[in-house]
């Protein structure tokens, strides 16, 4: 089944104890299109500028992804650019320029508005709350956030954040966003907010995934080679919706978050071995099944 993503298409300038990069292709809904069209059919909703790469916006027409829902604005597209020390689970912002997307009103093309999957990718609260008013009654919403809109818009956020089914961020981001310290206060509290679970990820630390009455831990897998961990987040939601899209009409069980948890895991841990896209947009799904495998070994104990 389709899976409709709002998110920002960006340029980014990233450093890392590995190396530098200059303007080179990213953003929340890029990573998370190019994962995920490894298991469903995405409708990508963001935009760009004149000056964003026509041969990348092929390449994601030429998978399964709709491009119809992008609009190319004039004007200059997004552009973060921060940097990681060796503690890498932490993005350190220098600067944020939201160009095109200071004042982009999304409309969905009317083929979008039945997506039964949908995903509020990193982005302005108030147009994740655009999409969701457009949207006719999907099977299941997520949505991811980040310190930038934590900050400068609690107040729709935390409207938006009440009205979807799952949350999907970061450990510093949940903290951030509650108060709390601790995890799983942290994420009972937002499920007292709305959603029926929380997806906590913890860069090389894997993710916690929990609901009221289940909890689930996934490792990240131990990469000898990292070079920029920017996307892994995207990555991962990417994988994780996409399998769960796959399920098409079937009901979705505790196991198959747990497997969608593994899958997101599994594509994630490519993206980092890369800077941009460039790893991601070139796995084969000999590759995702191979790392699954190795996670099972990973994780596999008996008593
Ligand atoms: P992550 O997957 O969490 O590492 O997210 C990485 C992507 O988030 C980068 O490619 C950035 O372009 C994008 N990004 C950074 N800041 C923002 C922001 N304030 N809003 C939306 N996207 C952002």
């Amino acid at each position: 089944m389709s899976l409709l993503v709002v998110g920002s298409m960006a340029f980014d300038s990233i450093r890392s104890p590995f190396g530098e990069v200059e303007k080179v292709v990213g953003g929340s809904a890029t990573y998370f299109s190019l994962a995920a069209s490894y298991l469903a059919p995405v409708r990508l909703v963001s935009v760009v500028g004149m000056d964003f790469p026509q041969e990348v916006i092929r390449m994601l027409g030429s998978r399964s992804i709709d491009t119809r829902g992008l609009v190319v604005k004039e004007g200059k597209t997004f552009h973060w650019k921060g940097y990681y020390e060796y503690d890498l689970n932490t993005a350190h912002t220098v600067t944020t320029e939201l160009n095109v997307f200071r004042d982009f009103e999304p409309v969905l093309p009317e083929e979008y508005r039945d997506t039964p999957y949908v995903f509020l990718g990193n982005i302005a609260p108030s147009l994740q709350q655009d999409i969701l008013r457009q949207v006719r009654r999907p099977k299941l919403v997520a949505l991811d956030t980040m310190n930038y809109w934590i900050e400068s818009s609690p107040g729709p956020l935390r409207e938006v954040v009440g009205k979807v089914d799952i949350l999907v961020v970061n450990e510093g981001e949940i903290r951030m966003l509650t108060g709390e310290y601790n995890l799983v206060k942290a994420a009972r509290k937002i499920m007292g907010w709305g959603p029926s679970r929380v997806v906590i990820k913890r860069g090389e630390y894997g993710v916690l995934h929990l609901s009221d009455d289940a909890m689930f831990a996934a490792p990240a897998y131990p990469l000898e080679k990292i070079f920029d961990p920017t996307g892994a987040g995207d990555s991962f939601a990417g994988g994780f919706m996409g399998y769960l899209a796959s399920r098409g009409d079937s009901e979705i069980t505790e196991m198959d978050f747990r497997l969608a948890t593994m899958y997101g895991s599994a594509i994630a841990s490519y993206t980092v071995e890369a800077f941009s896209t460039e790893k991601l947009q070139n796995l084969t799904a000999e590759d995702i099944s191979e790392r699954l495998g190795s996670f099972l070994a990973l994780t596999e104990f008996r008593i």
